[in-house]
């Protein structure tokens, strides 16, 4: 730590510095609200872009491309004079020295906020880790376009019957909103896409599974949406196992715990989650699930100055003994508060606690298919579907962002052909010193 360098380009702050880890739905919010306040502040993300994770099955299934849910930070502060985004991974946390060591050299704060996420959890199967397919990030949800679209190519060139529905078939794992929007988009591309761009293809070997372990589709929604969200998924054609758990997969078997097997050559993996990990502060805040123990301030438990926010932080209520959910509603309306807390400190003026005002949940189960729970209403079938459109498409981030998944949502709908079915991929990436031949 001693000999790293100093993040260079960023000035010597005459202001309180806020160091906030991670561009997602609560770093984003943070810094917007921090905008133009007595705060200098500097948002890093391993990536240069915000990520709207719920759409990541729309590209995943070749609905919507990776930079129609992708927003560049760099783009949404450039008139910010007191913001400054840095593209590093941050590797340590020192909270003695109220310094960050990131891939990029060391930063000083006076107030950290860490909102780095979570990643998959495979609950310590290392079978299933290495051959399932995650869904956590734009570029996961890319693989996952690419090997669908690689499967359907090679399964035309496969004289063997088992080994082709090997191919044609996918198995989807956790019936949560993931699981069961990425499972409901698979059938439409079986019913509606596939057959017509293969048509040498006999489709009755295309399975498309969805595997819960619980005894529910969609828990922690009522009991009315996951039925309909069940009944909905059937009548598409997938094949929903409740009560089902995954025991091993070796990338083409799949033996569950009562020991059927299914066979598959993508198992996609939507049943978990872990917070993810920065070294450097007492293990002893870090809780169920990898999250940082957090008051009602989001201050990590045992520390001053450094803040958990959205699917890291871990805030024990009354209502909610283990937690909120890991939801965007929950990392914005935090990091909403935190931003007022910050700015109520420059006046001297007194910190609020965070209570979370629920506005519901939602999930689409295909083209004019969703349920929605709000706090005063269930509804399920079209009129859900077109909530859920509209919800979707205001929150995601940028004009031009809007306008482009408006209109592939509207060339979709009306073509039922859904135009992004290209399969490139990269040559071998070349050596470092010739990609970068100043390093
Ligand atoms: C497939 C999917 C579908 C979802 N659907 C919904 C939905 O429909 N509705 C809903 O409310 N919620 C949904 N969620 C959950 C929601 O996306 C999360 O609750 C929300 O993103 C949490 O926000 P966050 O700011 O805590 O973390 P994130 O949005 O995950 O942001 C974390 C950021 O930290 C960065 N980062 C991580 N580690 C480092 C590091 N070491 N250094 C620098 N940067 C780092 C990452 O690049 C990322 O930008 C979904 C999640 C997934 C994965």
């Amino acid at each position: 730590m001693d000999n790293l360098q100093y993040m260079p380009n960023i000035p010597a702050a005459k202001t309180k510095r806020i160091v906030i880890i991670g561009g997602g739905f609560a770093g984003m919010k943070l810094t917007y609200k921090l905008a133009n306040t007595g705060y200098q502040v500097v948002l890093i993300d391993k990536n240069n872009y915000h990520q709207f994770q719920p759409l990541f099955y729309q590209v995943a299934t070749a609905g919507l491309a990776p930079g129609d849910i992708s927003f560049p930070l760099r783009k949404a502060f450039k008139n910010e004079k007191n913001i400054h985004v840095r593209m590093t991974t941050v590797l340590e946390i020192f909270p003695d020295q109220n310094e960050i060591s990131t891939s990029a050299g060391k930063l000083t704060y006076d107030y950290l906020v860490v909102a780095v996420g979570g990643d998959t959890n495979y609950f310590g199967n290392k079978n299933i880790q290495e051959n399932a397919i995650p869904m956590k990030s734009v570029s996961e949800a890319l693989f996952i376009r690419n090997k669908i679209i690689f499967n359907y190519e090679e399964a035309l060139n496969i004289g063997d019957k088992y080994a082709r529905q090997a191919l044609m078939s996918v198995v989807v794992v956790g019936g949560g909103p993931t699981g069961v929007e990425l499972a409901g988009a698979l059938a439409e591309m079986k019913r509606f896409v596939l057959p017509k761009e293969y048509p040498t293809l006999d489709f009755s070997q295309m399975n498309v599974y969805l595997l819960e372990a619980g005894n529910k589709l969609l828990n922690g929604m009522s009991d009315k949406s996951s039925e309909m969200a069940l009944r909905f998924l059937e009548e598409l054609g997938v094949k929903v196992f409740l009560h089902t758990a995954v025991q091993d997969y070796d990338g083409t078997n799949i033996l569950l715990a009562d020991g059927t097997k299914l066979q598959s050559t993508t198992m996609l993996w939507a049943a978990g989650i872990k917070a993810n990990f920065i070294p450097g502060l007492d293990e002893k805040m870090i809780g169920r699930g990898g999250r940082w123990k957090v008051d009602e301030y989001n201050k990590v438990e045992g520390y001053s100055n450094i803040f958990a926010l959205g699917d890291l932080a871990l805030m024990a209520t009354e209502e909610y003994p283990n937690g909120h959910p890991q939801v965007a509603q929950v990392a914005i309306q935090q990091a909403s508060l935190l931003a007022n807390n910050l700015k109520a400190e420059i006046k001297n003026k007194t910190w609020k606690s965070f209570i979370y005002h629920d506005k519901g949940s939602m999930a689409t189960v295909g083209k004019k298919l969703a349920v929605v729970d709000l706090p005063f209403i269930k509804f399920q079938g079209f009129l859900a579907w077109i909530v859920w459109l509209f919800v979707h498409l205001m929150a995601i981030v940028g004009v031009k962002n809007k306008f482009d998944v408006f209109m592939n949502w509207a060339w979709n709908y009306l073509s039922l052909d859904p135009s992004l079915r290209l399969l490139i991929r990269p040559k071998p990436v070349r050596q470092d010193k010739e990609a970068f031949p100043w390093k």
